[in-house]
């Protein structure tokens, strides 16, 4: 690194839109990195293919106390344009069910994002954590653990809370709060829900189990797998929904989606079957028989009214979480800086000329299904046109 050179911008961040900012405009840069490698999250990120965005992507599609001030970067950097530039650089990938846009590897894209970092004449400082952030005449002082770098612009892209395994950490909050931003209350999203003391020996039992289920949290309801844990739920409908959920709120499962447990009690009711026996066509038959447990036995036993009980135990599932997962688990941040402090076409902080936020550290968080690498590039491509501007 070199240390008396004035960079034209410094980022903090090697990450998904610290490397794509990087790669969006001609200056000289540095990109800087507390972790020795780039873009960790990027690497494992899709189970290690990386849904890297969705082919129809729209404001709907994140969470934020504006929700209008994703629309401007998002129309200005839709998906096409990130599969064009795979494309150009010769990496594969492919286009999934609901939409979802995939590499071939994690890798490959890590491996773009850096190439075209470099290209663009950025400088990669690895293993280098920025500590503080002061502004001086003429551009910003970083103190980092490698010395002082001095740049005329800062790019904050350090990201969120999630994953602290990857790197994540509250610098980036820190540095907001230290140039005065208002910061909207962060929260870990897109991970499995808790069970209280009460359902914990569910959760035990059924340890691996999965099926598909609707899972409803007020108005809103979502369709998928999902996956017992041995202290909760997990899985896509629930990652979805957790982007929704707020403690003390119950959720409802609905475990037999499209179908009708009455009917099909009926069906079988001159039938020598259990009633989990029943239910073990249409679910894994250690859900079905725990489920129902407190109902169980010979179907031409039960009374209408246990029968009633059996139909709503298996729509309308309903508990109240005691938490999420927490952070070590959680595929995203919620809340972070608060978009008003910032400019929605540049990312440019308002009361802070020539410095910059993009990515994860915004309060925008995208749904599961490739958002939020969507908007670390439609973000991070913002503040490059931006900055390309003052080259
Ligand atoms: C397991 C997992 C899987 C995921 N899969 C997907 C997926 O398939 N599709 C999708 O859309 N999203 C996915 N995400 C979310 C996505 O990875 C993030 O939203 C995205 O990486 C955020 O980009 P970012 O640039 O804001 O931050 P990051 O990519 O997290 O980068 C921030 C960087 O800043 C560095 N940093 C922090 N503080 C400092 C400091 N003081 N000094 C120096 N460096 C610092 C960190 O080391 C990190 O490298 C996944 C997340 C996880 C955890």
């Amino acid at each position: 690194m070199k240390k008396e050179q004035l960079f034209h911008t410094a980022i903090v961040g090697a990450g998904a839109s610290g490397l794509f900012c990087a790669g969006s405009f001609d200056a000289s840069k540095i990109v800087l990195d507390a972790n020795d490698k780039p873009a960790r999250k990027v690497s494992v990120s899709g189970g290690g293919r990386c849904n890297f965005s969705n082919g129809c992507v729209s404001a709907a599609d994140y969470l934020s106390q504006n929700k209008h001030f994703c629309k401007n970067a998002l129309a200005a950097f839709k998906p096409q344009d990130f599969t064009t530039l795979l494309d150009e650089f010769h990496i594969p990938w492919q286009a999934c069910e609901n939409g979802q846009l995939f590499g071939q590897k994690a890798g490959d894209i890590v491996r773009f994002l850096v190439n075209r970092a470099k290209i663009h004449h950025t400088a990669l400082a690895l293993g280098v954590r920025v500590l503080d952030i002061e502004k001086e005449p003429g551009g910003f002082l970083l103190n980092t653990s490698n010395g002082p770098v001095r740049a005329a612009h800062v790019v904050l892209a350090c990201g969120g809370l999630s994953f602290p395994a990857l790197g994540a950490g509250p610098f980036g909050i820190k540095m907001a709060r230290k140039f005065g931003l208002a910061v909207v209350e962060q929260h870990p999203v897109l991970c499995g829900l808790s069970f209280d003391k009460s359902l914990r020996g569910l959760g035990e039992t059924l340890t691996g189990s999965s099926a598909e289920v609707v899972i409803r949290q007020g108005k809103k309801r979502f369709q998928g797998p999902l996956l017992f844990t041995h202290n909760g739920i997990s899985g896509p409908a629930v990652l979805k929904m957790s982007l929704f959920w707020k403690p003390q709120e119950p959720v409802e499962i609905d475990f037999l989606p499209g179908k009708n447990a009455a009917e099909i009690l009926a069906v079988h009711k001159n039938s020598t079957q259990t009633i989990s026996g029943v239910f073990s066509s249409y679910l894994p038959n250690k859900m079905a028989k725990t489920l129902l447990s407190a109902y169980d036995g010979p179907l031409a036993d039960a009374t209408r009214v246990k029968l009633q009980e059996v139909a709503r135990t298996l729509h309308h599932f309903t508990f109240f979480p005691s938490g999420t997962a927490g952070y070590t688990k959680a595929e995203a941040t919620a809340g972070g800086i608060d978009t008003r402090t910032i400019d929605p076409t540049t990312m440019e902080v308002r009361s802070v000329p020539n410095l910059f936020v993009t990515g994860e550290l915004l309060d925008v968080t995208g749904n599961l299904g490739g958002f939020n690498l969507h908007w670390a590039w439609a973000s991070g491509f913002a503040a490059g046109q931006a900055l390309k501007q003052r080259f």
